[in-house]
């Protein structure tokens, strides 16, 4: 692989804080990560209070995704930059098989900051590494994804006792096209969780983010529970929008541009931190609970079961 720029160590104070510390390799931001184990934010929506996320920024482009702040946290924007400027931690799985060492064996989530299966990864195949690490050390885990690319670590993840959890919120092409638009269709997901559960993985879906007034009608759910329940997939959880501050800014730009009429109701269901009125959730989540119980759906996100004793020191994260 060619390099695209020489050390940015020494490059003017001005330029983003993550060209001082990366290189330009290949079209992504390579960098020494510090750490990997980091705190996921309440706004993911995750069971996980902590997480692994080898990549920083998603080719998937989804408007809403929630991981969009961390960009502003390097100097880039969490717009475009999010979505085209993908920071990779090199040194992921050795940094890791150290901090597990230390890790008191709590649940991780894995795939937080950016999809772990994007095209990053057929670059860097960093994910074997970090599935045999987190298998070895015992500790339960959830790959999160919408990336058929996972299939080809279908073994590594049913060895490691991992639990795979695809997103699928909606089966209407036209709005995933929409808001997902770097992501793979709804279609190739639903084949793909049914192929990962045909290899053994234990799979469950992920209806996130189910979109207000655009993805949460009646008949749009029903028929997207209807198309998970045909996959054998092992559960379903759902999670409506969270619109953290940098994501909402992305989102409330093309939500003018394409629905200029919903821009006030979304105004009125968000509060200042991007949570949806309970009310609603409440009620999309117990609509979707009950078009599972229809189509014999396990609901809720049970965490992956822990497989070994590890060690019980417990991690300092500062
Ligand atoms: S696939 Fe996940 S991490 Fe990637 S942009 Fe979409 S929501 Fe964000």
């Amino acid at each position: 692989m060619e390099w695209d720029a020489l050390s940015l160590v020494e490059a003017a104070a001005e330029r983003p804080l993550i060209e001082r510390r990366a290189v330009l390799r290949g079209g992504f931001y390579e960098m020494q990560a510090r750490t990997v184990i980091e705190r996921v934010a309440a706004s993911a929506g995750l069971a996980q209070e902590w997480g692994v996320s080898p990549y920083r920024g998603c080719a998937h482009a989804c408007v809403g995704c929630g991981a969009r702040g961390g960009h502003r946290r390097l100097g880039l924007d969490a717009g475009r930059d999010f979505d085209t400027r993908v920071v990779v931690k090199a040194n992921a799985v050795e940094r890791l098989r150290a901090e597990l060492g230390r890790w008191d064996g709590r649940p991780l989530a894995v795939g937080v900051s950016g999809d772990v299966y994007q095209a990053a990864e057929r670059t860097y195949r960093l994910m074997p590494g970090l599935v045999g690490a987190l298998g070895a050390a015992g500790v339960p885990f959830t790959v999160y994804t919408k990336s058929p690319l996972v299939l080809r670590d279908a073994a590594l993840l049913v060895e490691a006792g991992a639990q795979v959890a695809v997103s699928i919120a909606f089966v209407d092409e036209r709005i995933r096209r929409a808001v997902e638009p770097g992501a793979p269709s709804a279609q190739a997901r639903l084949e793909l969780v049914a192929a990962l559960v045909e290899a053994g993985v234990e799979c469950r879906v992920r209806m996130s983010p189910v979109l207000p007034l655009l993805g949460d009608g009646a008949d749009q759910l029903a028929a997207t529970v209807r198309r998970i329940a045909q996959t054998g997939a092992s559960g379903v959880e759902a999670v409506v929008l969270r619109l953290p501050p940098a994501t909402r800014a992305w989102f409330e730009r093309w939500l003018g541009g394409e629905h200029p009429g919903l821009v006030e109701r979304y105004a009125e269901l968000f509060d200042g931190a991007g949570f949806p009125s309970a009310d609603y959730e409440g009620r999309i989540s117990g609509q979707i609970a009950a078009l599972c119980g229809r189509y014999g759906l396990p609901y809720g996100a049970p965490l992956p079961r822990v497989r070994a004793a590890v060690g019980a020191a417990q991690l300092s994260l500062v």
